[in-house]
Formats: C-alpha cells, structure tokens, sequence
C-alpha cells in the first residue's frame, strides 16, 4: 500500500530523516586513528541526555535486554539480595533476569496499572537492619502498562532508611523522552536501549554507572565478559571499544543526541507531556475509556494502554488498524494479553502524527465493535492541542510585549 504505516508502537519509534541520513554512510575501520575523537565527545554528550556529570556511560552493540544484564553482572555477587517492585511485563522479566543470575530476588508483588509502592519500599529498606538488599531496582517506565514510577522517592526512602543499597533504574522507555535526572536523584546505574527514546533502529544499550556502581564493581563476582565494563570503560578511555562496535549506530547516535540536545531536554520532555495529554484526553474524554495506568501521577507520557471494554479482543483491533489501515499499535503483554491495546507516543513524534494513531485506532475499534462516536477521540485530542498552542501564542505575545 503506498504512503506511511504509521509506527505506533512505543519502541522502535520513528527515525528522523536526519538520523537515518547520519546512518547512510560506508562501513569504516573502527581502529583508524581519528576515531577517538568522535567517540569521546559523544559518549560525554550521552551523559548530557542522562544528566549525569559523575556517570559513566558504556554503550554495548546490544538492546536494552543486555543493558540490564551489564547492570546485574558488574554490580553484583551470586546471592546478593535484590528488591524489585514488579508491576508489569518489563519489571517481570528484569526480576526474572536476576534469579537467572543466582541472585535472591525480593518482588514486591505490585498490581499492574500501579507503580513502585514508596511506602512499602521504604518499610522493607527500613526493615533491612542488617543491609542484606544490595540493589533497588525500578523500571522508572513500565511500557507494558504505561505507568512512570517516581524514582526520586525512590531516591528519598533510601535516604531515609540509611541504605547503601545501589539504586538501579531501567530508562529504556523513558530516558532521552521524558523527565531522567541521573546525578538528581541518585541513580546508581541507569539503563537505556537506542530503539525508544533514542531514535534509533534496536542495537544499543546504553548504560550509566555512577561512581558507587563503579566501586560495586571491584567486589562484585558474577561472571561477565562481553559484557564487562571494566574492559569496556580501558578501552573507551582512549577512544576505542573493546571489540567491534556497531559504528553505523553510533554515527546515527551523534546526530540523534545533537536533535535531543538542541530541542533541549526540558522541551524534550515538555513535548512529550504534551502530546501524551491529547492521547489521554481521547481516550478518557473521546472514548470513554480508561487507561491501564490507574491514577493520574502514574500516567506515562511515552506510552497509553488503553483498557477494552468486557467482550471486545484487544488484538483484533490491532489486526484490524494493522491491515486495513496501515496502523501499528502495541498489543497487550502477558497478564493484559487481549484486554489492553497501546499507542506508543515518544521519540520523534507530534501532534499531528499523535492523531494519526488516534484516528486509525478509532477506526479500528469501531471495525471491532466498540461503541465509539466516530471522531469522538479524535476531537477531544484535537482541542488539547489547540489548546496548548494558543497558550503558548499567548506567551510568545506577551514576552514580546515586554
Ligand atoms: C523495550 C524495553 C525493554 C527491553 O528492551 P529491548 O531493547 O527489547 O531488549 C526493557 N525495559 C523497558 C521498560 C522497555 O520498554
């Protein structure tokens, strides 16, 4: 079918122009001398997109899945105690990485639709007079539920409980979109994947470690070595990797950091918010409908999975928009299979192209027999948007005028 397929999906997202220009270049020798003086500057510009000034970032040829598996293996010995709040697919599947890893794994059973319960972590930190936890592990974004996680309380009940325990966030589908302060709130090892935020095809995990995960490192004894960060962090020092890098990648990289960076990362996150606010108005005001996502400080601007009423498939309706209207939506993951639906609205993305994914989803849902009004969210989306733009006439206005 000719035109677009709108890609509403949250990871991959839609690849700018510009980055995939960055891309379309010939293979080069990843040893060649001038190399190191690309791959310092950028390596210090992607601890901008963290916000760390005291991190290091390693960047393994790998997806966001190995990034975590770095942050287990370099922090952590065989038994270590790890809690974990699991609240959705992603956080699931992290907790189950950890007791793959021999560790003795802490879940914090969490409802999905919920995110990490502050309280309750604050109670077991408390608890753990003897500081058996060595790590606190929080998928800031749960993608499968569109739930954000306040990792600044995080931050707050380790504090308040005294606790040494590494603070270890998995960004994949928040950092570089929405609102990540690595040195701010005291995260100990940040994990990113080049595929969400980042603008990117899959292929990077992009990793943070603070100085506290550094130092973890010369005890911690489960086994690593592709993904070692000891060798990595000799070899880029100087420059270098140390084995083949996915260099067309990191080309594409420096331009999608460049993008992140001239937008500025508060704008970055600003727009998202933004665009999120019109996906929720449609589904809520438009549709009538509820999202996964419980209450309003869980709302996730990366991603919406909206709730199906009693009797509809979710996936039919993904079906349908995918065959019928060149529309790619998220499915439902595990416990959600078939009851939710997701629209992914982060990384290279605006109001228009939001509404897009609105229409083609209204559509399809109608198609799959939900009892919708034709242009209900579509309306409802557009009006937040009009909204906001005539707010920010009115700014510009009124800078202008003084
Ligand atoms: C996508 C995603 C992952 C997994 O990343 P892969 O690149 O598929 O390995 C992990 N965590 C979250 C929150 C994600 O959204």
């Amino acid at each position: 079918m000719p035109g677009f397929t709108t890609l509403a999906i949250p990871g991959p997202t839609n690849m700018p122009f510009e980055v995939r220009a960055a891309m379309d270049v010939a293979l080069e020798d990843h040893r060649s001398p001038d190399l190191p003086s690309f791959v310092r500057p950028l390596l210090a510009d992607v601890a901008r997109v963290f916000r760390t000034k005291d991190g290091q970032i390693v960047i393994f040829p790998s997806s966001g899945t190995g990034g975590w598996e770095a942050a287990i293996t370099n922090t952590l010995s065989p038994g270590d105690r790890v809690l974990i709040p699991v609240f959705g697919q992603f956080s699931h599947l992290w907790a189950d990485m950890c007791r793959h890893h021999g560790l003795d794994v802490d879940v914090i059973d969490t409802p999905w639709g919920e995110g990490a319960p502050l309280e309750v972590i604050a109670e077991r930190l408390a608890a753990d007079k003897a500081h058996k936890i060595k790590a606190v592990m929080i998928c800031h974004n749960e993608t499968a539920t569109g739930v954000t996680s306040d990792i600044a309380g995080v931050r707050t009940a380790l504090n308040g409980a005294k606790h040494p325990a590494l603070l270890m966030v998995d960004g994949v589908s928040s950092i570089a979109s929405l609102e990540f302060r690595m040195d701010d709130w005291g995260v100990d090892v940040a994990v990113a994947g080049s595929q969400k935020g980042f603008m990117l095809p899959a292929g990077l995990g992009i990793v943070a470690f603070s100085p506290k995960a550094l130092n973890a490192m010369a005890t911690a004894k489960l086994a690593r070595s592709f993904f070692s960060v000891s060798d990595m962090l000799k070899s880029t020092a100087g420059g270098y990797f140390p084995y083949t890098p996915a260099m067309t990648l990191l080309r594409g990289l420096r331009k999608s950091v460049d993008m992140l960076l001239d937008e500025g990362l508060d704008e970055v996150a600003n727009r998202h918010t933004r665009i999120a606010s019109g996906v929720r108005a449609a589904i809520t005001t438009g549709w009538g409908l509820k999202l996964c996502a419980v209450a309003p400080r869980w709302h996730s601007d990366t991603v919406s999975a909206i709730v199906v009423p009693e009797g509809i498939d979710a996936n039919n309706i993904i079906r349908i928009a995918a065959s019928d209207y060149q529309l790619s939506l998220g499915s439902g993951l595990s416990k959600v299979a078939g009851r939710v639906f997701r629209i992914g609205h982060l990384g290279w993305m605006n109001e228009l192209m939001a509404l897009q994914a609105i229409a083609g989803a209204e559509m399809a849902m109608r198609d799959s027999g939900v009892k919708i009004a034709p242009g209900s969210g579509v309306g409802a989306a557009q009006e937040v948007y009009r909204a906001h733009k005539r707010a920010q006439r009115a700014a510009t206005f009124k800078e202008a005028a003084e």
